[in-house]
């Protein structure tokens, strides 16, 4: 299983505790062997970028967008504490929190148009910000000193305690190293942390359970933010200067390296990472001019043997000299997962006139569709007819040209994805989107999002073990027993077969507590058993109330359970009954079924 999700997840949390005490006793040892200022100054600076690193995890590891605005963040948090500190005399509990709070503005300003782009168009964007920073840096010469930026830095001073040199920055360094590992592991842990690996491992699916995926991606990159602005004042304060560097692309692929050497979600994985980065240059010296050689080689071929990073390798190592038990199933705790319409008159889910074209391409071609509360509804047609397209349009993931759609008499066209799951349409995947790596219990347990108290601030504040997470996992197990799969809770949901899959797929639409679950071809990869077995617990769920849209090509599954039938072909609706009047239907039969004669040849 994967070292990183599993560690998200808290699993190997009791497996690692031995190499975890034995990293701090190490760290805390190193600098009462030091002798020198020097050394003592190299160690500062390692706590910084460590900083610096354990704040980029969150936008790079947790949120997994590759931003290059951490340089310019550092850079930025640099600027503030020499020019207020030089110009303004301010002491250090003044410049350190404006450190803090400028990145977090310019992050917060810069986040609403960036964000949204998709991968390689947001790293570029943010490379252009900081692009946009040094210019101001060298221009604006009155304020920053211009190319030659601004020395005499003062020592850092809180409340009229000096901790210029020494042993002193070296502790302030230091604890903020560890304040922030404190904030780090809070915040990625339990139901928020799960919300977040599901996010950047699979966020349609994350969206189609109500995770607004931008706004964890927001507070991700406005955290990475203030880490980096919190490690450029401290910088500020350490090497007594600020030029133009700081702000220089440089600070970014050390950021970036130490990140990717020590592992994108490993906390420990900054530190060692800044470690090494930092101490390399030494380390090498003596091969000289063939030093950035050797270096580059050393890179790649961690990147290659280590794609988590060494801590990550290191957990692999761990994991196998001492294989941990996998934690203690939680109890089912019961919840009422099946939700009636509000209003008993009417249809729950009204489609009028849906139109979707890609390109020429008419995928829906004026659809309209009524499903009524507790029904099982039958959608059937040839591959490419339109029907996954028409799950799509539901739940948002499409827009659709025109027409509209109505669940419980309101208008939820048109609105984001997470929000149409928020008020009750869950839905599973044609082609499964579950997080592999993560056990089947936490992929239902993740759809509890909503439900709780799961947010940044919440999960942060809670104790050593995330209540909101554990409710959500005994939440979790009761969904997975209603649809008898919770022998495989612990298994990694990559290590299914198809159709267990497929069960685990709809438990975690379930754990929604929907009013409407869309099901795209459920019945795919079930042997015959599992089928009836389905059939029974769908029925069951649409007497409790719950509507269900199906999917199916499988004729002996889908007819039994249906109530009504429509039929799809190239994107028009070509028929609509019940079972007995759509396997009759002549052009149901031309365009998909067949006669049972040509069905036998
Ligand atoms: P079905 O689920 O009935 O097999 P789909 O709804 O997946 O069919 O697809 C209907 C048609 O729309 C197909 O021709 C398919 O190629 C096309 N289509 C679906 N999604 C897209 C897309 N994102 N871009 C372009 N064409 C698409
Ligand atoms: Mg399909």
């Amino acid at each position: 299983m994967n070292a990183v999700v599993r560690s998200v997840m808290g699993w190997s949390r009791s497996g690692i505790r031995p190499l975890f005490i034995l990293g701090i006793i190490l760290l805390a040892l190193w600098p009462t062997l030091m002798t020198s200022a020097y050394q003592m100054r190299i160690f500062t600076i390692v706590g910084i970028y460590a900083l610096l690193s354990l704040g980029y995890q969150f936008i790079f590891g947790h949120a997994g967008a590759l931003s290059l605005t951490q340089g310019t963040f550092f850079g930025v948090g640099a600027y503030v504490t020499g020019i207020l500190s030089v110009r303004y005399g301010l002491g250090g509990e003044f410049t350190v929190l404006l450190s803090i709070a400028l990145p977090l503005a310019l992050a917060a300003l810069i986040a609403a148009p960036v964000l949204r782009l998709e991968s390689h168009y947001f790293a570029l964007a943010t490379l252009g910000v900081g692009q946009v920073m040094l210019l101001v840096a060298i221009s604006w010469q009155d304020l920053t000193g211009g190319a030659n930026g601004l020395s005499g830095i003062p020592g850092l001073t809180l409340f009229g305690l000096e901790f210029g040199k020494g042993y002193g920055i070296m502790a302030v360094v230091w604890v903020c190293v560890a304040m922030g590992a404190f904030v780090s592991w809070r915040i990625t842990r339990g139901l928020y942390g799960a919300a977040l690996v599901i996010s950047r491992e699979n966020r349609i699916a994350a969206l189609s359970i109500g995770i607004d995926t931008a706004q964890l991606r927001y507070a991700m990159f406005l955290l990475s933010a203030m880490f980096a602005g919190l490690a450029g004042a401290l910088y500020a304060h350490t090497i007594r200067v600020v030029s133009p560097e700081a702000l220089e692309f440089a600070i970014m692929v050390a950021c970036l390296t130490i990140t990717v050497v020590g592992g994108r979600t490993h906390i420990a994985g900054a530190i060692l990472g800044a470690i090494l980065i930092v101490n390399l240059p030494e380390w090498f010296r003596a091969m000289e001019k063939y030093y950035l050689i050797a270096y580059g080689i050393a890179l790649l071929a961690m990147i290659v043997a280590a794609p988590y990073g060494l801590i990550g390798l290191l957990e692999q190592w761990r994991a196998k000299l001492l294989p941990e038990k996998p934690p203690a199933m939680p109890p089912a705790e019961p919840f009422i997962f099946v939700r009636a319409a509000r209003s008993a008159a009417g249809p729950l889910l009204e489609i009028r006139d849906v139109h979707k074209h890609f390109g020429g391409l008419k995928a829906l071609n004026g659809i309209s569709l009524m499903v009524a509360p507790g029904q099982i509804f039958g959608l059937i047609g040839p591959n490419g007819s339109g029907k996954t397209t028409m799950l799509n349009v539901i739940t948002g993931i499409y827009r659709a040209d025109s027409g509209s759609v109505y669940l419980d008499g309101t208008d939820i066209h048109n609105k984001r994805s997470f929000v149409i799951a928020q008020s009750g349409i869950a839905r599973t995947f044609q082609n499964i989107n579950l997080v592999e790596e993560m056990s089947v219990l936490d992929n239902v347990a993740v759809a509890r999002y909503g439900f709780d108290n799961a947010g940044l601030v919440q999960t942060f504040a809670a104790g050593r073990i995330d209540p909101a997470w554990k409710r959500a996992r005994s939440n979790a197990m009761y969904v997975l027993e209603g649809l008898g799969v919770a022998t495989v809770a612990q298994s990694a949901a990559g290590s299914l077969a198809y159709g267990l899959k497929r069960k685990v797929e709809i438990a975690r639409a379930l754990a929604l507590e929907p009013r409407l679950l869309l099901l795209d071809e459920p019945a795919a990869g079930l042997n015959e058993g599992e089928q009836l077995d389905l059939a029974d617990r769908l029925r069951a769920f649409a007497r409790g109330g719950l509507a269900i849209l199906v999917i199916e090509h499988n004729m002996p599954f889908l007819m039994p359970l249906a109530e009504r039938m429509a039929c799809l072909d190239y994107g028009d609706l070509i028929a609509e009954g019940t079972p007995a009047e759509i396997r009759a239907n002549p052009l149901v039969i031309e365009a998909y079924l067949g006669t049972p004669e040509e069905k036998r040849a």
